[in-house]
């Protein structure tokens, strides 16, 4: 199907609609409100995002949807780079690429291979039955003799194609989307042996708070996701579980500070935790900030029923200053004031985030300013050792630096949890795949 240019003027992503809207959309069609429901129950609780596997709804009605939601092509984009989009063959094990076995790319691909390339087609997207690899099928049926003749997001409520796909032993699973604009985000689903399903995901492209120790930063601010692309990022994770499972949890700690973008991010999270969204309940939510007072005093004022994380890193403003330069702008203290009125507006106690840095942060001396600063705070601090990433010049502390001073913060009566990372091996610290693979 091509697109019209009555389609790209009036173009806005199906995930963009809320439930009202979509009410109103498919009334101005002539059609029943029951129809809103069949919808989302496809797209949030079945997993589907294609429109044409939809099938308690009418052919048509799936042809007309198909056709209003197909994402236009971006300015330039030819046949041939759309057909490039289709064929990239990258799947991560364990940080290590490799070319996509016949089985990864599904029961098509032997039959998908284009006349022009020899490459397969639809590799990423095989994986998690994506609208692309239905393109290569496509070609292969030779109904449209091209991969090329099927735009990004035909037949799908989704906007981004997947680029990259990494899996960890631990069960952690990493994807790479890059949206129509070209530009690119990481989210992760992680599993834990507690039967958590969790979501991390991004809020913006690249981040401009440039803390340190964080990979992300290293390219700059580009722009805001949206909440379509928001909610794709979750989507798509929990299309990766099996269909018994969903989502247990979501924490918004990928790329980006999500207080600078709560415009797109609290009706996402909305969608989320909605009974006809993907039915997560509030609390199983938390927002990490990096500590902007305004942001998390806007959280407190509209009382939004998650969880909130300050990312704190730091026992005093010097080093703050060194590896957070957003503490340049907004010390600790006012920090703390943001996080004290959060908790006493909400009655949510507020956890704060700490990555030991070997050298920098992780000695005894620095717990014990960390107790003095949270000394009378119903708080909790989330001790988490770093994840090393090679462009960066940190040290994971040793397993007895960390076990000193999480003991020297507990005999300092405050509640310590310890968090190892998950997927280590698919470098999943924030911003790290999306960064080694900016040039593909
Ligand atoms: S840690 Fe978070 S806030 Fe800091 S640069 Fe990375 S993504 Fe941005």
């Amino acid at each position: 199907m091509e697109k019209t240019s009555e389609t790209t003027a009036e173009y806005r992503p199906f995930l963009e609609y809320s439930k009202e809207e979509l009410a109103a959309l498919l009334k101005s069609w002539g059609l029943p409100g029951y129809r809103v429901g069949q919808i989302r129950r496809w797209v949030f609780a079945r997993k589907t995002d294609r429109f044409s596997e939809m099938s308690d709804l009418s052919k048509e009605l799936r042809t007309k949807l198909a056709e209003a939601f197909v994402a236009p092509r971006q300015e330039g984009e030819d046949g041939e780079t759309a057909k490039k989009a289709a064929i990239l063959p990258i799947l991560l094990e364990n940080g290590v690429e490799k070319t996509p076995s016949p089985a990864e790319v599904g029961e098509t691909t032997g039959t998908a291979k284009t006349a022009e390339t020899g490459e397969f087609a639809g590799a990423a997207e095989a994986a998690e039955t994506g609208g692309i690899a239905e393109a290569g099928q496509t070609a292969a049926d030779g109904k449209s003799g091209s991969v090329a003749a099927a735009p990004v997001g035909f037949d799908s409520v989704f906007e981004g194609r997947l680029v990259a796909k990494s899996v960890s032993d631990d069960g952690s699973e990493k994807l790479l989307i890059e949206w129509r604009d070209g530009a690119r985000v990481e989210c992760v689903l992680l599993r834990d042996d507690r039967g958590h399903r969790s979501a991390c995901v991004s809020v913006q492209v690249g981040c401009a708070m440039k803390c340190a120790f964080c990979a992300s930063g290293l390219g700059g601010f580009s722009r805001n996701l949206t909440k379509s692309e928001i909610l794709e990022e979750l989507l798509r994770l929990n299309a990766l579980l099996p269909k018994e499972e969903r989502l247990t949890h979501i924490v918004v700690m990928g790329t980006g500070e999500p207080t600078l973008n709560l415009d797109a991010l609290l009706p996402a999270l909305a969608e989320a935790t909605a009974s006809d969204g993907l039915d997560l309940g509030n609390r199983k939510v938390t927002i990490s900030t990096v500590g902007i007072p305004a942001g998390i005093r806007r959280l407190a004022a509209e009382n939004v029923p998650y969880k909130l994380a300050v990312s704190l890193h730091a026992p005093n403003d010097r080093i703050r200053d060194e590896i957070m330069p957003q503490n340049r702008i907004h010390p600790i203290a006012e920090v703390l004031s943001a996080a004290d009125v959060f908790f006493k507006t909400t009655g949510r106690r507020v956890t704060f985030e700490y990555i030991l840095l070997d050298g920098i942060n992780a000695g005894v001396e620095h717990a014990l300013e960390l107790a003095r600063l949270l000394r009378n705070k119903t708080a909790i601090v989330n001790v988490i050792p770093y994840n090393p990433a090679p462009e960066l010049p940190f040290k994971t502390p040793s397993t007895q630096t960390t076990r000193r001073f999480v003991d020297a913060l507990e005999d300092a009566g405050i509640q310590v949890k310890i968090r190892f990372r998950k997927g280590d091996k698919i470098n999943a610290a924030c911003g790290q795949l999306r960064w080694s693979l900016r040039d593909r």
